[in-house]
């Protein structure tokens, strides 16, 4: 049995949602090509699984060569991007034989080119590190890089670049790595910048090729700032919602400490619930006091520490107590996004939903199947 299946959290995964942030896409950048970004098994949400939503883009971009293979066995005919390229000569055959665009961004990757031959014409894109400082050629590098590549009987088919700082408002980074990159066009291949937060405000990083990951799932790629409802004004719908069992309902008085090292005591008569998560499933352990989880549509805060597989809620505001096995929202609800969670434990979005494990599930409603697949890894 594998570890998923023993869970009792539970991830139930959107694909309209994501069908809609695609959507979203498409508007923010018409004319654009865009590269669905699904690494790290689609930030959670499942890279093979989620396809259905996904078939109006033009490609895919994974980080690794393994993550491109399982998207090829999954028989998926478009275009995809393996934004680390190969980093061996067997990676290289994979990419070869599965027609995968590996990313080139340093000089030991050339090196492993076999020279021209007669077998399948590899395609390539040049990544230029303008400013990021983490992978790619310095732009002065880019043109001897791409004659090499050309040389080697290599097909160049576009120039990348990432972003450091497009999740901030107004950071003069992205301006200065725009800058940069408008220095190397070439001519004859297509070019790539934005990801989410870039392709919804900085249209003039477009460019051919798009690149978004967080917003097809619906967590804003903005910086996170309470009290600003900026979902709703990208109209982005979160795909995940995790949900744990109550498992026990406890009355607790007055002066009662709740969890490992006491560290909250009851300030009057106080009915707790006890969810079945913890950060055995990957819910932060370092949640910020008073971070909610939703039980039927009531916010409730978490009290004392979160524990390996369980958790402490304050329902006193509740006016029935739930039954147990009552499913309890830990995020994914309208009024709780993963956002919101992320903030309370100082990290992104992106964090929590690629570590979050459970028993997870994927909807369809425009197919009107339920498919309910308990995943093995
Ligand atoms: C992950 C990644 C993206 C997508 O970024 P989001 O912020 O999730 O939109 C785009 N490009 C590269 C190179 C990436 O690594």
């Amino acid at each position: 049995m594998s570890d998923r299946e023993n869970r009792q959290v539970n991830i139930s995964i959107d694909l309209a949602a994501i069908r809609h942030n695609l959507k979203r896409v498409r508007e923010s950048a018409p004319d654009k090509k865009i590269f669905s970004v699904i690494k790290a098994d689609a930030y959670g949400h499942g890279a093979t699984r989620i396809l259905p939503a996904l078939a109006d883009t033009d490609a895919f971009a994974v980080a690794n060569v393994a993550e491109g293979n399982a998207l090829r066995h999954a028989k998926t005919q478009k275009p995809i991007l393996v934004l680390q390229g190969f980093h061996s000569t067997e990676q290289l055959s994979d990419c070869l034989r599965a027609g995968l665009w590996p990313v080139i961004h340093h000089m030991e990757q050339l090196a492993m080119l076999p020279g021209k031959s007669r077998g399948p014409e590899l395609s390539c894109w040049v990544k230029v590190d303008t400013g990021m400082g983490r992978l790619g050629f310095k732009s002065e590098q880019v043109q001897q890089v791409c004659n090499k590549l050309q040389a080697a009987g290599v097909k160049v088919k576009g120039l990348l670049t990432h972003f450091a700082s497009a999740d901030r408002q107004a950071d003069i980074s992205t301006d200065r790595q725009l800058k940069v990159f408008k220095t190397i066009l070439l001519k004859n291949v297509e070019h790539s910048a934005a990801n989410s937060a870039a392709l919804l405000n900085r249209p003039d990083s477009h460019f051919d090729w798009v690149r978004p990951g967080i917003m097809l799932y619906g967590a804003n790629p903005m910086e996170y700032r309470s009290g600003e409802s900026q979902e709703q004004s990208f109209c982005l719908q979160p795909a995940m919602r995790v949900t744990a069992p109550v498992i026990a309902v406890r009355e607790l008085k007055r002066g009662d400490r709740v969890g490992y090292g006491g560290t909250y005591e009851c300030s009057g008569p106080t009915r707790v619930a006890i969810v079945g998560a913890g950060y055995g499933d990957g819910y932060p352990r370092t949640v910020a006091a008073g971070t909610c989880v939703v039980l039927g549509n009531r916010r409730c805060p978490i009290i004392g520490r979160v524990s390996m597989d369980s958790m402490s809620v304050d329902i006193s505001a509740l006016s029935v107590n739930p039954p147990i096995d009552y499913p309890v929202t830990l995020w994914g609800h309208v009024s709780l996004l993963v956002d919101e969670v992320a903030d309370r434990v100082g990290t992104i979005p992106y964090e929590l939903l690629c570590s979050i494990r459970g028993k997870r599930s994927w909807h369809d409603p425009a197919t009107e199947v339920n498919v309910r697949k308990i995943s093995d890894n």
